[in-house]
């Protein structure tokens, strides 16, 4: 599965190391943002830091990243812990329902909502608190068998359901495209998730207002923001040390 075999000995970035990568980020995000006639502020940057260490979050929160980004519990709770209000975090990976009391209250969104026993866990630990969840409903637009996310034949029914719970609000929707020679080849995909933001968004549901769109990674986000991103999940081309 994608983004889960990370083999790096040394997971450890400087500050300088990430701001000059941010550097480079930035012009490409805004010739992106220029080639599609959208504003640069309307898309945002989260850091990936699942290939580094607890200190090094340090290094990339004084580079000036906000928003930070982790796909398992386990790796996640310690970053969160040595920097809970310094940052916006944001659970990212395949999210196991037992896992789900470790998460909430801590991780400000989740974007990987792809099914309904995970929706009720979710639904039922926030109450609890007295919390809302922002959450992305993660939708497997290119049908790849080895990834998680909802079929596409299932978002309708799935949503109708959602819009009763009232601890979950859906900010928006998550995919990952397959890896592809050819980049170009990602923009049906991003493409594909836009088009289900507008119909869902035609259905004025309440709690599911959809206004992010939460695709595009460091091979592939110059053409998910060309195609309506605004949080970007960048690992490898921001702090994955070299
Ligand atoms: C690892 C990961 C990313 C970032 O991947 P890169 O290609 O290193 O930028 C984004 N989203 C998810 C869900 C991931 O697991």
């Amino acid at each position: 599965m994608k983004g889960e075999s990370v083999e790096v000995t040394n997971r450890f970035v400087t500050q300088d190391e990430v701001k000059s990568r941010l550097a480079e980020l930035e012009e490409r995000i805004a010739a992106a943002c220029q080639r599609s006639n959208r504003k640069r502020e309307d898309v945002k940057i989260i850091a990936v830091t699942k290939y580094i260490d607890v200190p090094a979050i340090g290094e990339v929160l004084q580079a000036g990243l906000t928003h930070i980004g982790e796909n398992r519990v386990q790796d996640a709770l310690p970053k969160y812990e040595a920097y809970t209000d310094q940052a916006i975090w944001h659970f990212i990976g395949h999210l196991q329902t037992n896992k789900v009391k470790e998460v909430i209250g801590k991780f400000t969104y989740i974007h990987s909502l792809d099914r309904m026993s995970l929706a009720e866990e979710i639904n039922r630990r926030a109450q609890a608190m007295g919390l809302i969840v922002p959450c992305f409903l993660q939708i497997n637009i290119s049908g790849e068998e080895t990834k998680f996310g909802l079929d596409p034949n299932d978002v309708l029914a799935f949503v109708q359901e959602i819009s009763n719970m009232k601890h979950i609000s859906i900010k928006g929707l998550m995919t990952m495209a397959p890896i592809v020679d050819n980049v170009e080849d990602t923009r049906p995909v991003f493409r594909g998730l836009r088009q289900w933001q507008e119909r869902l968004q035609a259905l004025g549901l309440p709690n599911i207002t959809v206004e992010e769109l939460s695709m595009g990674m460091s091979g592939d986000f110059e053409i998910a923001i060309e195609e309506g991103a605004t949080f970007v999940r960048l690992g490898s081309v921001l702090v994955r040390p070299s």
